[in-house]
């Protein structure tokens, strides 16, 4: 179970400096859970969730590869409380991000190694 900061000024203040708010990201700065295959996703978007080691942020991220396409490969990135990553399905996830009031989207598609977005993801 992921801690919730007591200090919110504090924690505000950390998040704007922290690599993981910062394109490219590593995947070694998290630990990361698999969620699952989303089955509404007629590209089978893969979820997971990925766990700042720096500042305990949460983040989902939606990646999609489409067999047989060079240069398909796109993921999409958006952070969630504890809350909303409690129970957190790949149905769920998706409509997180496409609800998402910013995201981060990325991939050889894109040819991007993360973009800030405003608004919510076009997952599929
Ligand atoms: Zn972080």
């Amino acid at each position: 179970m992921v801690s919730v900061h007591a200090h919110a000024e504090g924690v505000r203040y950390l998040d704007m400096s922290c690599r993981c708010s910062e394109p490219p990201f590593y995947y070694k700065d998290y630990e990361s859970k698999d969620i699952g295959v989303d089955p509404n996703d007629p590209k089978f978007g893969e979820v997971s969730m990925d766990l700042c080691r720096s500042c305990d942020k949460l983040w989902l991220k939606y990646h999609i590869e489409w067999d047989g396409y060079s240069r398909s490969g796109r993921w999409y990135r958006g952070e969630v409380t504890p809350e909303q990553a409690e129970g957190i399905t790949p149905q769920k996830a998706a409509e997180l991000l496409k609800m998402a009031e910013w995201h981060f989207k990325g991939g050889s598609y894109y040819k991007s190694g993360g973009i800030r977005v405003q608004g919510g993801a076009s997952l599929f």
